[in-house]
């Protein structure tokens, strides 16, 4: 086994007394990993789990994810993670879309599973919990010898679309490891990293930026089902963190909490932040405490590091993405994929063995994301005399929310199933907590005059929390070329900022 799966049977062979994972007053050892993880792949196997079939979790960051991750791996089967602030219907989308046979779901997430519908592929269901762990003590925990290759896909992992659709990035066992060889060489990671695990490992940065290169290295990993920034100064100085990866909202709370003065932050070493742009009040914040920030650009689709800017130069290059990742290439682009002039925006393209081979069962969307084998990731920049590159804009129209994607037309679909709504587009307006939240401008069917909160009332449940709109604007009409389409800048201009 060549893959990803093979690593907690590696680590034992190294380190079995390590620890691996703590969560709350459980610590795993990397033996126990590998025996538990060896269980679970039997008792996977024995539910008729084979090579090529998909495996989904559902649930907080806890031991259990990793567990089921390297179980997939262990038998050559596909590892589907799913965003635990999803509503019922879209992560019924993402089970049907992924064929996923087993389900592993926590607790928490009981009632939800319980209410999803019944034609989907899912046949084995895990709780967490009890049931999970009666599972494993019935299993066997003779070591499974499985062939997987780098080639192999490891985890389908949903991203949103422009369409409205999420689409599942194949990232293959070869993607995960080159990505997690990026992460050593350019943070100096040590086997002693004592990494806090508070972004959630549904998404690719808690996942492949922080938890995986840890594992590889032998280091610690603390796992937090929620952020808090209370517990989160706790757990620093309970744990010796060295190593925090979030996204600017999350490191933002931690500066602005009242514990932030006083708190022990001697043991860090290595701050990463990705996802949106990291304010430069912010680093300045942090710098004070003698703290500086990596930061990090990339997407799921290239699993993810892409761009990369290091200590050295977080202040000489604030507000730069920086440079390629070591097995990385990135180019700016123009339209017709030549390189741009220091300081003109172009397109960002990568290219590199840790991009993806393409979205899951989407062969056209797959070939249109790609050109001349770069990936296009629909981002604008521009690169400096030095090859720093800046990101300035999307081109693609997207919003970040509190370090969640969000795509307007998954919301414009559901405003347009509204009786009284006859036109829509969601924007992205600027917010001090989030950095940006979506609005909902509406163009009301003749005779009615929709009320806003019912029309954000008529949402919920059908859409992730973080999607429904902070706001609904009535508007007459919406600006259109002559051909009819949609001019999303105009709308932006003319209701995203507050009169
Ligand atoms: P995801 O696939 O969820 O990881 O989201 C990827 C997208 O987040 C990128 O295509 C960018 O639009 C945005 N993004 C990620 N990192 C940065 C960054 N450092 N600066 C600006 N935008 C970023
Ligand atoms: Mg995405």
């Amino acid at each position: 086994n060549e893959g990803l799966g093979s690593w907690p049977a590696r680590r034992a062979r190294k380190t079995p007394h390590r620890t691996a994972l703590i969560h709350g007053d459980t610590t795993l050892t990397y033996a126990d990993l590998y025996e538990r993880t060896t269980r679970l792949a039997h008792a996977l196997r024995g539910a008729g789990i084979r090579r090529g079939d998909r495996i989904a979790y559902l649930g907080p960051n806890h031991p259990s994810y990793l567990e089921t991750l390297f179980a997939s791996g262990t038998l050559g089967a596909v590892f589907v993670p799913l965003n635990t602030r999803l509503a019922g219907p879209e992560i019924a989308y993402q089970l049907a879309d992924s064929g996923a046979k087993a389900l592993v779901y926590g607790p928490s997430h009981a009632g939800l599973v319980a209410g999803l519908p019944g034609n989907t592929d899912v046949r084995t269901y895990v709780e967490v919990g009890a049931e999970y762990e009666a599972l494993l003590a019935g299993a066997e925990d003779e070591p499974i010898d499985q062939p997987v290759t780098p080639d192999d896909t490891c985890i389908i992992m949903y991203t949103s679309g422009t369409t409205g659709r999420p689409k599942g990035a194949m990232l293959t066992h070869g993607n995960l490891i080159w990505n997690a060889f990026n992460v050593l060489v350019d943070h100096d990671l040590i086997a002693d990293e004592r990494a806090l695990v508070s972004a959630p490992l549904f998404h690719t940065a808690g996942l492949n930026m922080l938890t995986l290169p840890v594992l590889l290295k032998g280091g610690t990993c603390v796992l937090v089902e929620a952020f808090d920034p209370s517990a989160t100064f706790d757990l620093i100085e309970q744990h010796g963190i060295t190593f925090m990866f979030g996204v600017p909202t999350m490191f933002d709370q931690v500066a602005r909490h009242e514990r932030w003065a006083g708190a022990d932050l001697s043991s860090l070493r290595i701050l990463t932040c990705g996802g949106s742009p990291v304010p430069t009040p912010l680093i300045a914040r942090f710098q004070e405490r003698g703290l500086t920030f990596l930061q990090g650009y990339g997407m799921t689709e290239a699993a993810p590091g892409t761009l990369f800017l290091d200590a050295e130069h977080a202040v000489s290059k604030a507000g730069s993405a920086g440079v390629p990742h070591f097995f990385s290439d990135v180019k700016v682009v123009r339209p017709d994929m030549s390189p741009v002039d220091v300081g003109e925006t172009g397109e960002v393209v990568v290219r590199g063995p840790h991009v993806m081979p393409g979205y899951w069962g989407l062969p056209e969307e797959t070939a249109a994301s790609f050109t001349d084998g770069w990936f296009r990731t629909g981002d604008a920049a521009r690169i400096d005399e030095d090859g720093y590159a800046f990101i300035v804009d999307r081109i693609k129209d997207m919003i970040i929310s509190g370090g969640e994607n969000i795509y307007p037309a998954e919301i414009e679909d559901q405003l347009l199933a509204h009786p009284d709504i006859v036109e829509c587009a969601v924007i992205g307006v600027p917010d001090e907590k989030w950095g940006e939240v979506p609005r909902a401008v509406v163009v009301p069917r003749e005779g009615t005059s929709p009320d806003p909160d019912e029309v954000l009332a008529s949402l919920a449940g059908r859409l992730a929390k973080y999607k429904i709109p902070k706001s609904v604007v009535l508007a007459d009409e919406l600006p259109r070329t002559a051909s009819g389409k949609l001019l999303k800048t105009r709308v932006r201009k003319r209701y995203g900022t507050d009169s």
